[in-house]
């Protein structure tokens, strides 16, 4: 038996825009199937497009990809034995292997440009990993109008390679052995196999990803909200959260496993079990991702995550040390679906203002809830257990009197909120002093 081939496969953006959801995707596929594989992962730059490509949308690309986990093996950045990594660079490789074609015969000048000729009856057929197989023959390939036999353009007469010239040649002399890649390019690929064949070498396996249609069922746009990566980063989703949601557009690891960590993926992932059906985005399952991510987090790490948003919002964030937000952050677990909401909700552990901000005292009993206030006061211990005993006791004490009627004012005091983590536990991390100022302020 032969030795089997390191895998190699390429994300191969151009650089004309950020990185998108789907390009993040694509990426993301590739990424785990060379690490499955403990192959390699290669980033090619397809910056022919000389008006369109710039070096600020590659670099937003490269940073969207190491904020998803995506490092690469191969790169314009890091180099490798096969560059460059940027098309750009290579004009001279392509334009060799054109003269090559059109000293066999194979292609043709027409001005400064070169054309592949395509032959009529030859059979393009090829079998998707995901799509299976797609039926094609050369002579399908014609000219929308005339219905000529549309033949290829591989150097455009500025110069340029087109493409799905380039795309054959890089993938070709870069080894790689998987094509993975978006379903619009399913169309593309009988065009490269005829360059493949012409220039005598292998073609290499293709697996075509779905497509990612909005909630609509329309395909992905801003008109669904947020498409490019830092977007969601910027709304507090992590990278952690964001990678395990794109992993599964269009793959699941064969049981009901949702959440994962980079390397549990890419221990399961398999190509054969990517879907051919459009893969949709939704918002509520990331933010159930999200959630459960943020949960699962070590609290100073989770701090990290959150920190930023308090002081985006203006609240005075060196007035405690990180122990009491971590401890804060770990009572809030579970609450807020991204690290943005998690800071909205907790922002009276930060300060008092934001409590004094959101207060109204309508319909409360002042008198009645003074006497809880200060039997709670009285515990000669500021601990949850303890000052839940005595709520409980006391409010049993009361005839007809409900634990609710006394703890949701209690909690509206201290946090400003309808909602909070066991409000005793709240109180007990506020601690005794700021709880007295708070209730002193409202009810003193
Ligand atoms: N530059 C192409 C794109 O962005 C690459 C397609 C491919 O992977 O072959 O769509």
């Amino acid at each position: 038996m032969s030795e089997k081939k390191e895998v190699r496969v390429r994300f191969a953006p151009s650089p004309t825009g950020a990185l998108h959801i789907g390009g993040g995707h694509t990426a993301l596929f590739n990424w785990l199937w060379a690490r499955h594989n403990g192959g390699k992962f290669i980033l090619r730059i397809e910056d022919t497009d000389l008006v369109r490509s710039t070096k600020e949308y590659e670099e937003t690309i490269m940073s969207g990809m190491k904020w998803l986990g995506l490092e690469w093996d191969e790169g314009p950045d890091i180099g490798g034995n096969y560059g460059p990594y940027r098309q750009s660079e290579r004009l001279n490789i392509y334009r060799e292997y054109a003269e090559k074609l059109v000293s066999e015969g194979k292609a043709y000048r027409d001005g400064e440009a070169i054309i592949f000729k395509v032959e009529p009856g030859q059979d393009i057929s090829f079998k998707d990993i995901v799509y299976g197989q797609i039926d094609v023959m050369s002579d399908g390939l014609r000219e929308k109008d005339t219905d000529k036999l549309k033949d290829i353009v591989i150097i455009k007469s500025d110069g340029m390679p087109t493409y799905n010239y380039a795309v054959v040649i890089d993938d070709h002399l870069m080894n790689i052995t998987h094509v993975i890649r978006g379903e619009d390019h399913i169309s593309n690929t009988p065009k490269q196999i005829l360059i493949y064949r012409a220039l005598g070498w292998e073609v290499p396996e293709f697996a075509h990803l779905p497509m990612i249609l909005g909630r609509d069922k329309k395909k992905l746009s801003k008109r669904h909200g947020a498409t490019s990566i830092y977007e969601y980063r910027d709304m507090g989703y992590m990278p952690d959260s964001m990678f395990n949601f794109l992993a599964l557009l269009g793959w699941s690891a064969g049981d009901d496993k949702e959440i994962f960590t980079r390397s549990e993926a890419a221990e399961l992932f398999e190509l054969s079990r990517v879907t051919r059906k459009a893969a949709v985005f939704d918002f509520d399952k990331l933010n159930h991702i999200n959630q459960e991510h943020l949960k699962a987090l070590d609290p100073m790490v989770r701090l990290g995550m959150v920190k930023p948003f308090w002081i985006e919002a203006g609240l005075p964030v060196s007035e405690h040390d990180d122990k009491y937000f971590a401890d804060a952050l770990t009572l809030m677990a579970g609450r807020g679906r991204t690290a943005k909401e998690m800071a909205e909700f907790s922002d009276y552990f930060v300060s008092f203002t934001p409590v004094k901000d959101r207060w109204n005292s309508e319909g409360l009993d002042k008198e009645k809830l003074n006497k809880f206030f200060a039997a709670l006061f009285a515990s000669p211990e500021w601990k949850a257990e303890a000052l839940e005993e005595i709520a409980r006791s006391w409010v049993g004490a009361q005839e007809g009197a409900k634990m609710k009627d006394f703890a949701m004012p209690l909690r509206f005091a201290l946090t400003g909120m309808k909602v909070s983590p066991g409000i005793f536990e709240v109180a007990e991390l506020l601690g005794r002093d700021e709880c007295e100022k708070r209730i002193k302020y409202f009810f003193g």
